[in-house]
């Protein structure tokens, strides 16, 4: 590991003003990073600990929720407001890791955490997300693990977090702040896809700081449910995952729909194209398998991966069809 220094933010300014030094970089749990700085593969010249810092978890008269950039998964994952206002982002949390890296592992790292190719933990393997311009050893090697949509021939790596899967499908907003003062994003435009710049992951300028996550009230979250199909039962990542939320309308059409995929891609997958599809269509199994044709058609496989396009397509079936059961 390489030698850095360490300071403990007590307030969001003093967090911002040792965030913004070259070479500084946050740490909520460490769950990711400090694993990345042993393999080198990180090497901040400052950590900035900002676990003390930011709002709880606000329970929102309208509905909503606000959830502070510091809070631990646990902590999410347990609170009432989320277990019945947005069941689907509990159950994508309790889905991930170990219950003491949940216990460990913060909102803001969840949302930045790194991908799992392990190409890019590597160092010895060509890496353009690691080292721009070196190449992609994922491309012509193991790549059973990597992206069906919207990778490109620099990067194929996909993003490893269940939450933020929840987050896309319900329109979550991300509330940054940093020196050019706070602002937000919404999460379905915060994470770029890979391009020819695959080191870019996000749209967040040096130094700023995810502060909180604002989840806008959504009655129909009500009725969520996440599902995460992977190589062993517990601690391993999505090879496909599904957050959906389902409302019909009295003639048994449904009325919206909110359908969000994890292991496809470089970012959460908001399914925008299966949602069109399924909008004032009859709420039956062959419009839901209709529907994830429609998300996936777009869909490039690589050498090792091709199963995940049927992979998808039965999960988001499967999703929906058993949401029809909790949905009047
Ligand atoms: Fe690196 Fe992306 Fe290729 Fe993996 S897929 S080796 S992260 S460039």
């Amino acid at each position: 590991m390489t030698p850095f220094s360490f300071a403990r933010a007590s307030e969001p300014a003093a967090a911002i003003r040792l965030g913004a030094i070259p070479g500084a970089k946050y740490l909520g749990g460490g769950t990711n990073l400090v694993d990345l700085m042993r393999e080198t593969v990180e090497q901040p010249a400052s950590l900035v600990d900002v676990t003390g810092l930011g709002v709880d978890i606000e329970v929102r008269a309208e509905g909503g929720l606000l959830l502070g950039g510091a809070v631990r998964n646990t902590a999410i994952a347990e609170h009432r407001a989320v277990r019945t206002r947005y069941p689907a982002l509990s159950r994508a949390i309790l889905s991930g890791a170990s219950g003491q890296i949940r216990n460990m592992a913060t909102l803001g790292g969840n949302v930045l955490q790194r991908t799992r190719c392990t190409y890019f933990y590597d160092t010895a393997s060509a890496c353009n997300k690691r080292e721009p311009g070196t190449g992609c050893d994922a491309i012509g090697g193991f790549n059973r693990i990597h992206a069906i949509l919207g990778a490109s021939p620099d990067c194929v790596a996909t993003h490893p977090s269940d939450m933020c899967v929840a987050f896309a499908a319900f329109d979550a907003i991300l509330h940054l702040d940093g020196a050019g003062g706070p602002r937000t994003v919404a999460l379905n435009e915060f994470y770029r896809l890979p391009g020819d710049h695959p080191e870019i992951e996000t749209v967040l300028a040096p130094g700023e700081l995810i502060t909180a996550v604002e989840l806008p009230a959504l009655p129909m979250a009500a009725r969520s449910t996440y599902r995460k199909v992977r190589d062993r039962s517990s601690y391993a990542f999505a090879l496909v995952s599904v957050a959906a939320a389902l409302e019909l309308a009295p003639d048994g059409t449904v009325q919206d729909v909110r359908l969000a995929l994890g292991g496809v891609a470089a970012k959460p997958w908001r399914a925008f194209a299966a949602e069109a599809a399924l909008r004032g269509r009859p709420a039956t199994t062959d419009s839901f398998r209709n529907a994830a044709r429609a998300e996936l058609a777009a869909a490039r496989p690589l050498r090792d991966n091709a199963f995940k396009i049927a992979l998808a397509e039965r999960t988001i079936t499967a999703v929906l069809g058993g949401l029809m059961e909790l949905t009047p």
